[in-house]
């Protein structure tokens, strides 16, 4: 019996880790805010960003910032192919150069379903931090260029909606009302699963 019980409690406890590393999805209030600096690189945060690497290859992206599963910090995973980089986790990444301009198509794993043009610029220099607590440059151009830029907007509150060319924005904006109502649904469906309300209906 203590067993089975064991069980079930480990299952539950799974079930919830799994349940809260999820891809928060557009218009959740998290994706606007500011992203605090990581202070310390410890296990809670070498381990998060283990599972967010998982999360962004499951989701076949290139790119996921800490924002996008409701944690703000200032932590980013990339992997775009070819790239020159062994690390994949980027702590309190800057942008101190920029150059050039390009418009390119843009997705992004919290917009499921939407697509639009965006200018970037073509080629930046970036510093981060790696998860040894390493202080490192990278030059970067084209795709690699862009994710940079996509995911280090993400830990401003900045969206790649906010930048699309007018055409682009108008043409999605139908499915951004979609992914709003859609949002609406699940918070009242939260709410009414949630203790207090069930206290009242009884
Ligand atoms: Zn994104």
């Amino acid at each position: 019996m203590n067993y089975e019980l064991n069980c079930l409690a480990f299952l539950a406890c799974c079930a919830y880790n799994y349940f809260i590393m999820e891809i928060v999805i557009y218009p959740a209030p998290v994706l606007r805010l500011k992203a605090k600096p990581v202070e310390e690189i410890d296990d809670t945060v070498s381990q998060r960003a283990e599972e967010m690497l998982e999360l962004m290859y499951e989701a076949k992206g290139v790119g996921l910032a800490a924002p996008q599963i409701g944690w703000s910090k200032r932590l980013i995973v990339k992997d775009v192919a070819g790239e020159k980089i062994d690390d994949k986790v980027f702590i309190n990444p800057v942008i101190i150069e920029e150059k050039g301009e390009v418009i390119e198509e843009e997705g992004c794993l919290s917009f499921p379903g939407v697509l639009g043009k965006v200018m970037r610029a073509e080629q930046v220099v970036v510093i981060a931090y790696n998860l040894k607590g390493e202080r490192l440059e990278f030059e970067a151009v084209g795709l690699d260029a862009r994710v940079w830029q996509h995911e280090i907007d993400h830990i401003d509150g900045r969206l790649f909606i906010d930048k699309m060319s007018p055409a682009s924005r108008l043409a999605v904006s139908g499915r951004l009302k979609e992914l709003e109502r859609e949002y609406q649904k699940r918070q009242s469906s939260y709410q009414i699963s949630a203790p207090s309300k069930l206290k009242a209906d009884v």
